[in-house]
């Protein structure tokens, strides 16, 4: 039979089960896959990063080959003149997409007249989240989530939350633990298309992440029997032990498309259904995914393009060393955070919210600057899930739109929750003297500094009140001058 459509599939829509290739057919479509030179070499993307998607696109292209689809996989200047290349060699084919995950993807495809299939690559559509958000008077998370786990029927037993409770974060939030045994890391060997990719890109792969959708199950599996039960307890400590702790690894496939957050649902509630993970850990990581994770996303859309230009507490601070270069700091807890960065292109979501968003608020690094740099180190950063993460939960650059109040704290809350200050040259209790911990301070002077704007937020009223009672506060703004002067030279 002769081809008819033309079916473009993005990086990040790598799934035959879902978006256009749902309904697709060999006999009918020839699929049109495009490794843009601007999507390789226009930023300065984290080499694990660029290897993990080009890699998996290689895989994925190969995989629809064999189940007999004709692939003509592409390199060029752009998305665009990749998909005219192909179309000048078909000129009879029509061109077909899924609705692209970001604003500027869409933009391209409308204007080139790309017939578009709505985005199914989440659990929750666009207009059924515009639906939620429209009637409510703020965009508070867990009231998204409730409803999700009543939409999904997800842990619900005859109308209530199994369990009794919506939420078990006074359970979850454990420091790490000492002498404690960590299953060991899972590897993903390289085959040939992956090392082509490594030589093509001068990149030695660390082999945490996996560039097929076996690896990808294999990680799923590997989560849910070694991690699953205590991944609630530990989901917001941090320690030198361990890097990865008991978190799941599974954003990159959810955002590459090769796993769907359905079956990721699924597969969990299938372990939890046999017994044995404890309802904390069962309901905190549904919590991720048919929550935050559809809620960043329907935020996204909701919020409208010009919410990633957001700057409402006037930041202009540029980017500081320490984040390009681990070496630039003493501060242990940047150090080792930055440090695991370069090695993998992953923390987990303490270290970016707690660590990396906490100083760049608290120095008051420009949001955009700020969102570049988070975008193109890690591995599973795209435009929909970095927007909302930062500018709305990280920075509070969007004048509390998203989070009701900006995420903020000292060094009391780093030493509480992970074994960084205790080899660290600062005291995480001080806050003026050379041996300050440069958090503690920055927060006293951030809360001194943005005053005006807080003073009558009621969730900060606590906050508001300890600066009213520091006695040194002079001190601390001195401090303050000089811990910013030597950030911005990467000399602390
Ligand atoms: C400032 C900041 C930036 C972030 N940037 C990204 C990003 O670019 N890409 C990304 O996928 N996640 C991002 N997150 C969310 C979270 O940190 C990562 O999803 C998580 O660390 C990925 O590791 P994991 O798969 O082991 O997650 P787990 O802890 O095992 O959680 C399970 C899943 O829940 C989902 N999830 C949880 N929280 C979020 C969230 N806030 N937004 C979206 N999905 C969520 C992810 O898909 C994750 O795989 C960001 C969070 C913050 C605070
Ligand atoms: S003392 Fe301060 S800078 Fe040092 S590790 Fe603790 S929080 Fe980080």
């Amino acid at each position: 039979m002769n081809k008819s459509r033309l079916l473009y599939v993005p990086f990040d829509q790598l799934n035959e089960n879902y978006g256009i290739l749902k309904n697709s057919s060999p006999a009918t479509d020839l699929i049109v896959m495009v490794e843009s030179l601007r999507m390789t070499t226009g930023r300065n993307w984290h080499p694990e990063k660029l290897y993990f998607l080009i890699s998996s696109a290689r895989h994925f292209a190969q995989h629809l080959e064999n189940i007999g689809f004709q692939v003509e996989y592409i390199k060029s200047k752009t998305t665009l003149t990749g998909i005219k290349e192909v179309q000048a060699k078909y000129p009879n084919l029509t061109v077909h997409a899924t609705e692209s995950s970001s604003y500027r993807g869409n933009r391209i495809l409308q204007d080139h007249n790309v017939q578009l299939v709505p985005n199914d690559f989440f659990l929750t559509s666009r207009f059924d989240f515009n639906l939620w958000a429209s009637n409510q008077k703020s965009f508070i998370m867990e009231n998204f989530y409730r409803a999700q786990r009543i939409r999904l029927d997800v842990l619900i037993e005859n109308g209530k939350p199994t369990g009794g409770n919506w939420n078990f974060d006074k359970d979850n939030r454990l420091p790490p633990p000492k002498n404690y045994d960590w299953p060991a890391y899972l590897e993903h060997q390289l085959d040939e298309i992956d090392l082509e990719v490594s030589i093509e890109l001068s990149h030695t792969p660390s082999k945490i992440w996996a560039t097929t959708r076996t690896g990808a199950v294999r990680q799923l599996t590997n989560f849910l029997t070694n991690h699953f039960a205590d991944f609630g307890p530990l989901e917001d400590a941090m320690t030198t032990q361990n890097w990865s702790l008991h978190h799941s690894l599974l954003s990159p496939y959810l955002n590459n498309g090769i796993l769907h957050p359905s079956e990721v649902v699924e597969a969990a509630l299938d372990v939890y259904r046999k017994g044995n993970i404890p309802i904390a850990s069962c309901e905190g990581f549904i919590r991720q995914i048919i929550g935050w994770r559809e809620y960043v996303n329907g935020m996204y859309w909701y919020l409208g393009e010009d919410y990633r230009d957001s700057n409402n507490l006037n930041s202009r601070r540029q980017l500081l060393p320490l984040f390009m270069d681990s070496s630039k700091t003493s501060m242990n807890c940047v150090k080792q955070t930055v440090f695991d960065i370069e090695q993998r292109a992953w923390v987990h979501h303490i270290p970016r919210l707690m660590i990396l968003s906490n100083l760049a608020l608290l120095t008051g690094i420009n949001p955009q600057v700020f969102l570049d740099w988070m975008r193109e180190v890690f591995i599973d950063a795209a435009d929909w899930v970095m927007v909302p993460n930062v500018i709305g939960m990280g920075l509070h650059a969007d004048g509390g739109q998203m989070m009701t109040k900006p995420y903020i704290a000292g060094g009391s809350y780093i030493s509480r929750m992970s074994d960084y200050c205790k080899n660290c040259h600062f005291d995480p209790k001080k806050r003026t003297g050379d041996d300050a911990c440069p958090f503690t301070t920055l927060y006293w002077d951030f809360l001194d500094r943005h005053l005006d704007t807080f003073k009558s937020n009621h969730r900060m009223f606590q906050q508001n009140n300890g600066l009213k009672k520091l006695k040194d506060l002079p001190e601390v703004r001195k401090r303050a001058l000089k811990v910013l002067k030597n950030l911005d030279a990467g000399t602390i």
